[in-house]
């Protein structure tokens, strides 16, 4: 099989709750998402979609994202895009770094694979472990009885994980944290995330005021130093995210016995021929798995929920359904929110068939 046409998409992804909101008062309205469509000589098709948080999360922006696909394309025009390690081989000797460049074109791939073997692709990614996969639900930084109310409202829902925008001023972050969990009833999870934006002295008097509490800390600090000498202070369970970005700080975490979780992003990683990877390894090394991405809609929390649904339960911390956050719907057949969990489509590929009304025109297409 080979590959003959490749297009981009771009597509505004909008917000249930109007924006987005994290640590240092960094905040998204509007999403800048890339859809990419893969064509092959055999008729068949593969989307995948790429969405950075803004410019000021990682080191990755919408348009760079779309620059990026569009100098890589040409050079994946007559490879064969089921074989996806010689695939990101290729991709990786043609551009160095950039993994969320390469995540889009990855899961196309992987979406054209499954549509092969006729299987779906948690099938491919290790099979399908269990009916359904619990999710968090983020909980945008705002006042904390706010934060609270939106806590019990989406706890009603079904949820029963809560990740909650810490970073944003010491006081009321502890007040954030202690009026959430409140809300919350045994078996709830709470994580508070501060997204790397407190100072150590800053995270030192956090997890010392919240000490009482069932809450696990991830990534307080900027560093893998800084988080690595909270990690050592405190008894709360913690993860890592931010830090976390490749095999070798997986290893290096794990020697320093750094973090009990990990959130793995799959354009973090570059894709999930290199998430899959970090999964698995994490599995062997008795790391439980935020399993997730930067942000998207239909097509990424399609490719998080084969991702997840594959992953162990046991490993299984939580995951994200991005496309019950926004408002607009890029494809049918996407994951569905049913009481806080969702399930991997049982459809050949990633099982989304994208909506042309909203894509629109592409951005540009190779042949
Ligand atoms: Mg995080």
């Amino acid at each position: 099989m080979k590959i003959t046409k490749i297009a981009a998409y771009q597509v505004d992804l909008p917000l249930h709750e109007g924006s987005y909101n994290w640590s240092g008062g960094k905040s998204v309205s509007v999403f800048d998402s890339t859809v990419v469509r893969v064509e092959t000589d055999a008729g068949l098709a593969g989307h995948g979609e790429v969405c950075p948080l803004g410019p000021f999360y990682l080191p990755s922006y919408a348009a760079g994202a779309r620059t990026g696909i569009a100098e890589l394309a040409p050079d994946l025009i007559g490879q064969d895009p089921t074989e996806l390690d010689v695939l990101n081989r290729r991709m990786d000797r043609l551009m160095k770094g950039h993994p969320y460049v390469k995540s889009a074109l990855d899961i196309a791939c992987w979406d054209i694979l499954g549509q092969a073997a006729g299987v779906p692709l948690c099938t491919l990614l290790g099979g399908r472990d269990g009916e359904t996969v619990a999710l968090y639900r983020a909980i945008s930084q705002e006042a904390p009885e706010k934060m609270a109310a939106r806590v019990a409202g989406y706890r009603a829902e079904g949820y029963r994980r809560f990740q909650l925008k810490v970073g944003g001023g010491i006081e009321d972050d502890i007040a954030r944290i202690r009026a959430c969990a409140a809300e919350l009833a045994p078996g709830d999870v709470l994580i508070a995330d501060a997204n790397t934006g407190w100072l150590p002295h800053q995270a030192m008097r956090v997890v010392r005021a919240v000490r009482d509490l069932d809450v696990y800390i991830e990534q307080p600090c900027l560093s893998y130093e800084e988080c690595l000498g909270i990690r050592r202070a405190t008894d709360h369970p913690f993860v890592l995210d931010e830090s976390m970005d490749g095999i070798d700080m997986l290893l290096r975490g794990h020697a320093d016995r750094a973090m009990d979780a990990v959130n793995i992003k799959i354009s973090k990683l570059g894709g999930l021929t290199k998430a899959r990877r970090a999964r698995d390894l994490c599995v062997e090394m008795g790391i439980a798995l935020t399993i997730e991405d930067s942000w998207g809609g239909d097509i990424v929390t399609a490719a998080i929920a084969h991702l997840a649904h594959s992953t162990p339960e046991p490993f299984r911390f939580t995951a994200t359904d991005f496309n019950s956050y926004v408002t607009r719907s890029v494809a049918e057949g996407a994951p569905a929110r049913k009481d806080g969990k969702m399930a991997a489509s049982s459809a050949p590929g990633l099982g989304v068939t994208p909506r042309p009304e909203v894509l629109g025109a592409p951005v540009f297409e190779v042949s």
